[in-house]
């Protein structure tokens, strides 16, 4: 009855190779860089795509304008403050409320894919020159007037010591003692991708984290979470959408760092992992034929194996399956299995592009971690569970876990 699917048909020329780690020759802007998304023949009918119009899609592969997300990546990172905001104590503080950690987090979200260097060719506090509440800045559209003017002053004020073209993306660590605490409004944005953006020697601003304030909870965790914002950020200029919408984090709970970046740490969804470029075609399957086919698949947090199989019901959406368990970046998982969660590449950033499907619905979850979001946290599926989509004719079975911790997985399609 069930074959095992090994889906490794003809690659076809694109190379992964990017994903060794070795070093570019070259410096490259921001958005330079080539996409190497992980793809076969087998692999083609779950290449889903949204509408052009949708600002930031869930789809495979990413356009082009965003940054690199494997091989080397330069982020210049730059501490700044202004008149009415000094920064207080020294700007090599502030940069280590991120670093090194936000470096070991993508090593090992990329399973060494992503070779991140922050570099700090301006050591100490960059003045602004005007100051802070003269910009205007509250959470709002790339590039408005205020922003705009932020970064051209940034621009201005780096561009002696700076080649903007050495790097690939931008990071900038506001002084915390500007603007309002996280605590009451988060003002953390990315432009990402965005071709308006200022010129700096040459090449455009377009890709560029701000990270404001302290993402301090009071729970006494802040020097071990505190950094994630700047994961979450820069998961933006690599061209990935906002997963919690207006009403929180219920649509994905702590199953991805675009989904909540506070509290315990946690990975990125494997979808969002083959999407970067993490994933080898070898490590996908494309469950696109109708009849039973059984599945392998290893914890997501582990390097090497099958680590997602992907369901495609058109040419937008579909179901994608992986295991989820404690380990590597993932520390808040208290029920491993499998995860099951719809995406849709035509829904926007921050409007639910991506729904996780409740195993235990109503249950209240098992965890107690502080911004956690509870509900999802018992969401994946145990050996045994079935997740079932009748109107699409769609059955995936959780069938055995073996000693090594793998699980396998029935799926069944009309
Ligand atoms: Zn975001």
């Amino acid at each position: 009855m069930a074959a095992l699917a090994s889906v490794t048909a003809l690659t076809l020329a694109v190379s992964t190779s990017a994903g060794s780690g070795r070093p570019t020759p070259s410096p490259t802007s921001a958005g330079a860089g080539p996409i190497s998304l992980a793809r076969s023949a087998a692999l083609a009918p779950c290449m889903i795509n949204g509408h052009p119009s949708v600002q930031m899609s869930e789809g495979v592969p990413t356009p082009g304008g965003y940054t690199r997300s494997t091989g080397t990546v330069r982020a210049l990172t730059l501490m700044i403050d202004f008149s009415d905001a000094p920064g207080r104590g020294s700007a090599r503080n502030r940069f280590r409320e991120f670093f090194p950690q936000t470096q070991a987090w993508f090593r090992t979200a990329s399973y060494g894919r992503l070779d991140y260097h922050p570099a700090t060719p301006i050591p100490g506090w960059l003045r602004m020159p005007k100051p802070f509440k003269e910009y205007g800045i509250d959470r709002g559209a790339p590039f408005d007037p205020g922003y705009r003017e932020l970064v051209q002053d940034i621009v201005a004020a780096a561009d002696p010591v700076v080649d903007f073209r050495a790097y690939d993306l931008l990071n900038v660590l506001v002084t915390p003692n500007a603007g309002p605490s996280a605590l009451d409004t988060v003002l953390s944005v990315t432009f990402a991708g965005n071709p308006e953006a200022p010129v700096a020697d040459g090449v455009p601003v377009s890709n560029a984290s701000f990270v404001y304030s302290r993402q301090d909870d009071g729970s006494g965790s802040y020097d071990k979470t505190g950094y994630r914002v700047l994961p979450h950020e820069n998961g933006h200029v690599f061209g990935l959408p906002d997963l919690y919408t207006q009403e929180g984090g219920g649509a994905v709970g702590h199953w991805d760092i675009m989904s909540e970046d506070w509290g315990a740490n946690n990975d990125l969804l494997g979808w969002h992992k083959w999407k970067l470029g993490w994933l080898d075609a070898d490590q996908i399957n494309c469950a696109a034929a109708p009849g039973t086919t059984e599945y392998t698949l290893t914890p997501l947090s582990r390097a090497g194996g099958p680590k997602l199989v992907f369901v495609p019901l058109d040419r937008r959406t579909g179901y994608a399956v992986e295991l989820r368990t404690r380990g590597g970046n993932d520390e808040a998982v208290c029920r491993p299995g499998i995860l099951i969660y719809k995406v849709d590449a035509d829904v926007d950033t921050g409007m639910g592009p991506i729904t996780v499907h409740d195993s235990q619905r109503g249950s209240g979850g098992c965890t107690r971690s502080p911004n956690v979001h509870a509900e999802l946290s018992d969401a994946p599926f145990v050996p045994g569970e079935t997740f079932k989509d009748p109107k699409r004719g769609i059955r995936i079975s959780v069938t055995a876990a073996d000693l090594e911790g793998d699980y396998r997985v029935r799926v069944t399609r009309r």
